[in-house]
């Protein structure tokens, strides 16, 4: 496997550090709000990556945090009068929700900043002994970036470089600085903000420290791969590496993964920039595992631009797959026992290559793209000699085979080939659905009174609405 190191800038051979086992850390949200897609990016990205590392054998233990206590978390429960403590519980949940719906698998531990701050404040008291960092006159500790000689590593930045770009930067707090690159490690609490004591003042972490702190007590000092979105390079991940291997001496991961943006019109989609779309709001449009699919669809370290059109490439592709994980299903149950033909034989055999091609396509970076397109060469495989267009059903032999090969290399995307489908069958579905597409539009609107006459009208002719995290589901009662 190889894997594109942020650190070297070159794609190297993955080499564990415990053989058969991986230590992996993932920076996770910031919870103020619902996550958009652009958020989703790394948690099916690392997902995927973890999976397939499941796959090859690796026993993988996953950690990915949540940011619980924030500048935007503590604006947001002010504005609606609430605690941020109210805000985070409740945007964990619905992010848990959103990732249980792209089927991204909960991490091993899901560690949160404010149940971690004595860690926190043993971390920077090291720091501040060591002469890494130092305390202001109200209070501030500050890492003192020049003290590691190594600043600047994982972004390939020079740091008379950065001096010369941030001097432009003047924050609060900026005078009582040594030197304008040193950051905060801990800040006196200010009105209606939530504060721990510590042996400075009253206050909150920086953000840094937490995943410093979290991934040595969760995984160790050092660990296989610690990842996120590339804006993390810098200054996040450069600070956790100064933060870690100042406290520890020891290299604090050996490969540095990054994912590229999810663009809107090629510019990142960000919550301050208002060019986004919420997990939910794709989730009301599209089966949550189209989404998943589409950020498969692109190597994830590249650029990858959302836009409707790309979407429903991306709904047909998948529905392909799914098609023929249906009709394999279906083929299954009446194909017949016996020995295979040669030819039958032959394509047996030929699903080895496309389980090589797939996982050639994965052992280099990641690259889900061209997995895709194994499984596809697949797909056409089954349906070609599982449902040939004149002659005799194929053995049973090689149909399971055809299934068992769709359903382990789709596994590995988190993707599902058989999806259920309740609609169809009844003579009147197309026009409950119609229905049912009416009365979101009517919510949508804000026109409750006609939403719920939709449902009523419907509930009197003995069909039920069931609304979902996936759209609203009907039945007959
Ligand atoms: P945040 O809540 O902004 O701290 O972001 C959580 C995670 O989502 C981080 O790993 C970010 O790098 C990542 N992220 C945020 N926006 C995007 C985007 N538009 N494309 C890809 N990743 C993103
Ligand atoms: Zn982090």
């Amino acid at each position: 496997m190889k894997i594109f190191n942020t650190l070297t800038r070159r794609k190297e051979e993955f080499v564990p550090i415990e053989p058969g086992r991986i230590s992996m850390y993932v920076c996770g949200p910031t919870v103020y709000n619902f996550i958009h897609i652009g958020n989703a990016r790394p948690m099916i990205v690392f997902d995927t990556f973890r999976r397939y590392m499941e796959y090859r054998g690796y026993k993988v233990k996953f950690v990915s945090n949540f940011t619980d206590v924030d500048d935007k978390i503590i604006r947001k429960a002010n504005e609606e009068g609430v605690s941020s403590e109210e805000i985070s519980v409740r945007y964990i949940e619905e992010c848990k929700k959103d990732m249980a719906a792209l089927n991204v698998r909960p991490a091993d531990v899901h560690p949160q900043a404010t149940k971690e701050i004595d860690g926190m404040i043993d971390m920077i008291s090291g720091l501040i002994d060591k002469g890494h960092a130092y305390v202001a006159a109200d209070g501030t500790v500050y890492f003192r970036t020049r003290s590691f000689d190594e600043y600047g590593k994982l972004s390939h930045k020079n740091l008379d470089d950065l001096r010369t770009g941030e001097r432009e930067l003047k924050v609060s707090g900026e005078e009582q600085k040594e030197d304008p690159l040193d950051f905060v490690l801990w800040k006196p609490k200010k009105e209606g903000e939530p504060s721990w004591p510590s042996p400075w003042c009253d206050g909150r972490p920086g953000w840094h420290i937490e995943c410093s702190v979290m991934s040595k007590k969760y995984l160790g000092e050092t660990i296989d791969i610690h990842a996120g979105g590339e804006d993390l390079i810098f200054p996040h991940h450069e600070n956790e590496i100064a933060q870690s291997e100042c406290t520890s001496g020891k290299e604090f991961a050996h490969y540095w993964m990054h994912n590229g943006f999810l663009n809107i019109d090629n510019r990142k989609m960000s919550k301050s920039l208002g060019n986004f779309f919420t997990v939910r709001e794709i989730c009301e449009k599209y089966d949550p595992q189209v989404l998943r699919f589409f950020m498969q669809t692109a190597q994830y370290r590249g650029p990858l631009n959302f836009s409707a059109e790309l979407m429903e490439q991306a709904k047909q592709s998948l529905e392909r797959i799914t098609t023929c994980g249906g009709m394999l299903k279906e083929a299954l149950e009446t194909a017949p026992e016996g020995a295979l033909t040669d030819a039958e034989q032959a394509a047996f055999d030929g699903t080895q290559e496309y389980v090589k091609n797939f996982c050639d396509a994965m052992d280099d970076d990641l690259n889900t793209a061209d997995a895709i397109t194994a499984i596809f060469e697949l797909v056409r495989a089954a349906n070609v000699n599982v449902r040939p267009v004149s002659g005799e059903k194929a053995h049973k032999a090689l149909v399971a085979q055809y299934y068992d090969t769709l359903q382990t290399l789709a596994g590995i995307l988190g993707l599902f080939i058989v999806t259920e489908k309740t609609e169809g069958e009844d003579p009147e579905a197309e026009e409950i659905e119609g229905l049912i597409a009416q009365r979101k539009e009517a919510k949508k609107n804000k026109d409750f009174a006609l939403a719920d006459k939709i449902r009523d009208d419907l509930l009197a002719r003995g069909i039920v609405l069931e609304d979902t995290r996936e759209g609203t589901k009907w039945k007959r009662a």
